[in-house]
Parts: structure tokens; C-alpha cells; sequence
């Protein structure tokens, strides 16, 4: 099957990122599945970005989407802008796409709440880029978080009504969620996100995690250790199903519903088993970003790759809407 995702290079991969999408990413890939895997550098800058940091934070999300375990060889990774079809493919689908659907789009009410000033045409059209970002490569899944399932909706929409317009030439992509849909962040009130700083992120060192969780909320009926908690509404017993075995899961249940543990050493025990897996990510971060070029020759190979496919689609597209003259 063909599997497409991306991830903004907004500086911080989290929690969220790895365990609503990467875990299916890595998985995806090693099942033997053709993955095209892209660094989504022009949905960023619905966002005002500066220039150098966009490119920064572009380099840190590849070498982050290594060290978790992304490999080049298997999977094709590439940066957005790289392909200009997308927007291409996008333009023409834009032409499709109702304004009341996209003017519903859970994302787009949130994202223009923030600042309403700062509100553009293209944070009401970004899920359209995303449909030809997918429908360019001819899709069969998407593993997204389910903050994406709407703009996945969208994306099904847009194929039937570009099929039906012109020529059946598009599949409808399935998505596909982890287990663990939306983590949550460290406030216990929301998806765990880099806008809320509520989140915990890959490349993390000990010291900044655990100076995070040791204040992340807790069941806020326990004040004192004394008092017995309710591990099921506790935001800290959540991130422990990620996270711990049983035997962990056991002790936490058993400690706090009887008050024999304090919420300090529930923390310390999530602590433990979160640098498990965070700290060989950190350490493999840390050797690719010291070597640019090698990242930036992944990138050329993947986009030279990526083209192949999404020029063929575009060139069909071209002939089918009417562009073709010569
Ligand atoms: P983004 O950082 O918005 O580019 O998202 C990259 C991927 O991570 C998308 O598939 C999102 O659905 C997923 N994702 C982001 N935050 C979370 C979260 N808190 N829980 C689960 N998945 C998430």
C-alpha cells in the first residue's frame, strides 16, 4: 500500500507527534508499505514564520524523524515546498472545495481564535494543500492523529468530487490512528500541543522533563498523599498507559487509590520509563543534527524520488481539467 503523512517543522516534535503518528509511521514503513513522509514547511507558514528559524526547525524535524526511527533507504522523506505540484495540484482542487466546509473546520476556528488579526486565506485553505499533498501520490493511507480525521473527511470529499468532474483517476484514502488517538498535554485539559506548552517533547533532556512533569496536574481531588486519588481521571495514570508495563501500571493503581504513594513518586516512575525512550532518541537527534549535509542529501534523494510520482499525477490532472494545449 502507499502511505502519505507529514509533520510541521514548528521546533518541537512531542509525545503527541510520536505516539499519534510516528509510532504508525515507523510501523508503516517496516511493514514494507511505499512511504512518502514530508517535512510540511508551506502549512507552517499559515503561521507567521521567520525565515531562518522555518529553516532550522526544518533540519531538526528530519533529523528527529531519524532518531525515531525513519529510514531513507525504506521510506522516501522530503520537504513540501520541494514539490511544487503540491500546490499545483492544490490550486485546482481549491476550485472544488466548498467555503462553508472549510470555514468549518475544526483547526481553522482554533488556530484563527488565537489571533484573529492574523487570520489568512491560507489557514482557511490549508486542508485543501493537505488533499493534493495526499491525492498527488495516490494515497492509500494516511496515519494521522485524529485532530486530522476532518480534513481527512475533506480529503475523500475532494477525490469523489474530482472524479466525478472530470475522470475517476483518484482513490479515496483511508485514515488510520494509533491506538493512542490524542495524547494528552501536561495541563490534563487538552490534546498535548507545542501552542498550549503543555507537551513533552522527543529530544528533551532529563532535566527539562522531569522539571515539567514534576508540576504536570494531577487528580485534583488528591491534595495531600493521604488522601486516596482516582488513577482513571488522573492526567499523570494517561501518560503511564503509554508508557509502563503492567507491573508499573499495577503499582500506581494500587498506590494511589489507597493512598499509599504520593503523586512525587507516581512522577518519578513515569520519569523513569519516559527517558526509556526518549533518551536514545535524543542521543541519535544529536549526531544527525551535528551533520547537515547528510541530512540535506536525504532530503534532495527523497525529493527527487517524491517528484517522479506526483509530476506523473499532475501531468494526468493537467490533461484532464484542460491545461494541455500543446
Ligand atoms: P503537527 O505537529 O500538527 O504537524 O502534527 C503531526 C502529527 O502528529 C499529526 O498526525 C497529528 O495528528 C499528530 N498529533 C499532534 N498532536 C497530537 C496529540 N496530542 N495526540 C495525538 N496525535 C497528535
Amino acid at each position: 500500500m502507499r502511505v502519505v503523512s507529514g509533520i510541521q517543522p514548528t521546533g518541537v516534535a512531542h509525545l503527541g507527534n510520536y505516539f499519534g503518528a510516528f509510532a504508525n509511521w515507523i510501523e508503516l514503513q517496516n511493514a514494507g508499505h511505499e512511504c512518502f513522509y514530508f517535512i510540511a514547511n508551506q502549512h507552517a507558514i499559515t503561521i507567521p514564520q521567520n525565515n531562518e528559524i522555518l529553516k532550522k526547525n526544518t533540519l531538526e524535524i528530519t533529523a528527529i524523524m531519524l532518531a525515531v526511527g525513519l529510514d531513507p533507504k525504506k521510506s522516501t522523506i522530503f520537504i513540501q515546498s520541494d514539490i511544487p505540484v503540491h500546490t499545483q495540484l492544490s490550486w485546482i482542487l481549491s476550485c472544488l472545495s466548498p467555503i462553508g466546509e472549510m470555514e468549518r473546520m475544526v483547526q481553522f476556528k482554533e488556530k484563527s481564535k488565537i489571533d484573529p488579526s492574523a487570520t489568512n486565506l491560507g489557514l482557511l485553505s490549508y486542508p485543501t494543500l493537505q488533499a493534493a499533498d495526499i491525492l498527488i501520490y495516490k494515497a492509500d493511507l494516511v496515519p494521522v492523529g485524529i485532530d486530522q480525521a476532518q480534513h481527512l473527511e475533506l480529503t475523500r470529499l475532494l477525490a469523489r468530487k474530482f472524479n466525478n468532474t472530470y475522470k475517476s483517476i483518484f482513490k479515496e484514502p483511508k485514515t488510520l490512528h494509533t491506538k493512542t488517538t490524542k495524547v494528552v498535554g501536561l495541563d490534563g485539559a487538552a490534546k498535548m500541543s507545542k501552542g498550549l506548552n503543555n507537551y513533552i517533547g522527543l529530544v528533551e533532556d532529563e532535566k527539562t522533563i522531569w522539571k515539567k512533569l514534576s508540576v504536570a496536574m494531577t487528580d485534583p481531588a488528591r491534595k495531600r498523599k493521604t488522601d486516596p486519588g482516582n488513577p482513571a481521571i488522573c492526567n499523570i495514570y494517561i501518560l503511564h498507559k503509554l508508557f509502563s508495563s503492567q507491573k508499573d501500571l499495577d503499582w500506581v493503581v494500587d498506590g494511589c487509590t489507597n493512598a499509599k504513594i504520593g503523586c512525587i513518586e507516581c512522577k518519578k516512575k513515569l520519569f523513569e520509563n519516559i527517558i526509556k525512550l526518549t533518551n536514545p532518541i535524543r542521543e541519535k537527534y544529536l549526531k544527525l543534527i551535528n551533520n547537515p549535509n547528510d541530512l540535506k542529501d536525504i532530503l534532495s534523494i527523497g525529493a527527487k524520488k517524491a517528484t517522479i510520482i506526483a509530476q506523473q499525477t499532475m501531468d494526468e490532472v493537467n490533461a484532464l481539467v484542460g491545461f494541455k494545449y500543446f
